[in-house]
């Protein structure tokens, strides 16, 4: 079968030639005779790839030497953990800013922990803009943001001012996808299955100052110091994710690095909103234009019944995991740095003729 447009969210869409370069590779790993999945991970062989992903995630970051760039197991969602039971203590409190599922999710995490408090939100909107009125706790140990709102559809372009407080990101959905200033961010992390691999590992960068000042009345594995100091390697890392995200690094920085990747993120995006615009009364995206995504952009059709249609006829013509998330309906296309403007332009050609085809 031919290779479709895949538009999930994620595990979303790897480049085709990292994929190509795995299947070469399977059997025989650089005349090693076995495949990498089978080399030990504190072999030479495996090191090399380690640490090559570790520093080409440094380099198209342009991450500062004072920061530690880690992998790390158990998803974004054990970051939501592992932040408040790393930088939270008894005496303090953490700020949230709650755009979305995934925030309230890491906010829930950090009340298991301590205390937190929601420093603004958009929840009365339903999320479809990025909270902006934020009441900020000066002292407060750090304060937690989503970037892009996966399922909402939204992104926060330019970081809060949070003064001296540590500024704690899960960048899951838009992470690599343009240029950021790390510098002021005490720490971000990031799933990899949208736009550096495959999931089974997460990537950390934190500033190092805060890694030593963590706490260390929690176990060894939580711990971020424990990992830096391991250089991820604490115990056994899932290798053949860190083998395909060095795949998908040495890709992007192909493409030209962030810079050439944001220039198409912002193109791809320009194209599907422009075409659910042209046509209001039949496509209509619910996000503030100024929140809305580059990564997921959602919208809906006249009904629910339509939107059906829609979303089993694009899966025929090739255009997959359009369906929006079941908490908000609609359509969501992930436009993922994989995503190609050849795949957006086959949608908004689809859009067109499924429109003409189907009157509201
Ligand atoms: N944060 C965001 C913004 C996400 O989109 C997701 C997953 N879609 C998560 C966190 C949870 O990630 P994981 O499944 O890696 O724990």
């Amino acid at each position: 079968m031919a290779r479709v447009s895949n538009f999930t969210a994620g595990p979303a869409a790897l480049p085709l030639p990292v994929l190509e370069e795995a299947q070469a590779e399977l059997l025989d790993y650089q005349g090693t005779g076995m495949s990498i999945m089978e080399n030990s991970h504190r072999s030479k062989t495996f090191d090399l790839v380690h640490n090559e992903a570790l520093d080409l995630a440094r380099e198209l970051l342009g991450v500062p030497t004072s920061y530690d760039v880690l992998f790390l197991q158990g998803g974004a969602s054990q970051q939501f953990a592992l932040v408040p039971m790393n930088f939270l203590r008894p005496d303090q409190s953490a700020d949230y800013i709650i755009s979305g599922h995934w925030s309230e999710r890491a906010l829930e995490e950090a009340r298991i922990v301590g205390n937190a408090r929601i420093a603004g939100t958009s929840k009365a909107d339903g999320f479809m803009r990025v909270p902006t009125a934020l009441e900020l706790d000066p002292a407060a140990a750090y304060v937690h943001m989503t970037s892009n709102n996966t399922i909402y559809g939204t992104e926060c372009f330019i970081e809060p001012d949070v003064g001296n407080v540590p500024l704690i990101s899960d960048m899951s959905s838009d992470f690599m996808s343009r240029r950021i200033d790390v510098s002021k961010y005490g720490m971000i992390y990031a799933g990899a299955q949208k736009n550096l691999g495959p999931s089974g590992v997460a990537l950390g960068i934190i500033r190092k100052d805060l890694v030593e000042r963590g706490r260390t009345d929690i176990p060894f594995i939580f711990r971020y110091g424990t990992i830096a100091t391991a250089n991820s390697m604490f115990n056994t890392p899932p290798t053949f994710a860190i083998y395909l995200v060095r795949g998908v690094l040495r890709w992007l920085k192909a493409q030209g690095g962030l810079a050439a990747i944001e220039r198409i993120n912002l193109a791809k995006a320009k194209t599907l909103y422009a075409a659910i615009d042209a046509s209001p009364d039949y496509y209509r995206c619910p996000v503030e234009p100024g929140s809305r995504s580059h990564m997921n952009a959602v919208w809906r059709l006249p009904s629910e019944a339509l939107d059906d249609r829609f979303a089993s006829e694009a899966t025929n013509a090739g255009l997959v995991g359009l369906k929006g998330h079941r908490s908000v309906g609609g359509m969501r296309a992930s436009l993922y740095n994989a995503i190609t403007q050849d795949d957006v332009r086959k949608l908004v050609d689809f859009m067109a003729v499924f429109r003409a085809k189907n009157p509201a």
